[in-house]
């Protein structure tokens, strides 16, 4: 890094191509947007952007990961309708296509937006639509991921994953993942069977874990088997997670950022991403949520070479490991890797600390 100031690496990791492998589609959304859908809908919700933008972005720090979760309730309250979801999906794209991430697995729980009639099923098909348009038109590539939420009643994540199965996998779903309030509901084994199932149908999987009760939460998720586990940074502190994680090659999805504000971790500096590198584990470098933690992939990318101590070869590294992690097929990734590694032959500091 002494070889860049901060304006080159800034030019840097925002021409890099990137991949995001954890990112929530109600955590992104635009205040442009939240703003005409409200007001389209007629529903409840500050009138003007600064009072939207408030209310969209998270502080800079809460108490902690349930506090942080309150900042999804609009959103999802605006993300009832089909025009609704399409359009949502789109922007999100958009706005990381123009951020230079040329792969994106958006994730988002379709259950949290059926109060209007839609089903889970149409849920999944109007993201994939509004998503696959904008991709298309921005030449970057977008996988879904459907989330099961704690919360809900384990039949009732049965139940959905069973109503993919009945008319086969929606276009554009790769895995299933588990998330919501982790204190109050801690245990991932309730949702065996919901997530059996998904995987029985071809689909990959991956939870959300360590977001409150530290590196135990992250060894207790391993019982469902996740090929990746999002966030997970205090499995560094217990070695019985780290040598499971190494052994088991499972991947930790990080974002800095986000754990900073749900106090996770205290500041971002103490943020451990260097130590689970040099314990060997599997990790990638994430936003979580574009709009929430107001943060691009490009800012969390610089952060991680200016205040986590990365260099720019091992940020490259990252970049690279995220394509191999990703839930795609393996034709998609082979032209991902070629097309990073063309544009990466041509930026010698991203091979030389
Ligand atoms: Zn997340």
């Amino acid at each position: 890094m002494t070889a860049l100031d901060q304006r080159t690496l800034r030019a840097l990791v925002r021409a890099m191509p990137k991949a995001e492998l954890h990112l929530h589609l109600d955590g992104s959304l635009r205040v442009d947007t939240a703003l005409d859908i409200a007001r389209t809908r007629d529903i409840e919700a500050p009138g003007t952007f600064g009072a939207m933008r408030s209310v969209l972005v998270a502080p800079d720090q809460v108490t902690d990961q349930a506090e942080l979760l309150a900042a999804f309730d609009l959103p999802i309250l605006l993300m009832q309708d089909a025009e609704a979801l399409e359009r949502i999906a789109a922007d999100l794209v958009e706005d990381k296509a123009h951020d230079n991430v040329r792969y994106a697995e958006v994730r988002w729980a379709p259950l949290l937006h059926t109060n209007q009639g839609l089903t889970g099923r149409q849920v999944v098909d109007a993201v994939w639509k509004g998503s696959v348009a904008a991709a298309r038109k921005a030449e970057t590539e977008v996988r879904l991921i459907a989330t099961l939420m704690r919360s809900h009643a384990p039949e009732r994540n049965l139940a959905f994953v069973r109503s993919l199965e009945k008319h086969g996998v929606p276009d554009g779903l790769v895995a299933v993942d588990l998330a919501g309030p982790e204190a109050r509901f801690p245990d991932p084994e309730l949702h065996r069977e919901a997530i059996e199932l998904a995987r029985s149908m071809g689909l990959h999987v991956t939870v959300h874990a360590g977001e409150w009760g530290g590196g135990a939460q992250v060894l207790r998720s391993l019982s469902v088997a996740p090929e990746r586990i999002a966030h997970g940074p205090h499995a560094i502190e217990d070695p019985a997670c780290v040598a499971a994680l190494v052994e088991r090659g499972v991947v930790l999805d990080l974002c800095p950022t986000s754990n900073t504000q749900a106090n996770i971790v205290p500041t971002y500096e103490a943020f451990p991403l260097k130590r689970l590198m040099q314990a060997g584990v599997r990790v990638t470098l994430n936003t979580d949520d574009l709009t929430v933690s107001d943060v691009t992939l490009s800012q969390e990318y610089e952060g991680a070479v200016s205040r986590l101590g990365v260099t720019v070869p091992e940020l490259w590294d990252l970049d690279l490991a995220a394509i191999e992690y990703a839930f795609c097929d393996d034709e998609t990734r082979g032209r991902l890797r070629d097309s990073f590694l063309a544009w990466g032959a041509g930026i010698p500091e991203l091979f030389h600390p």
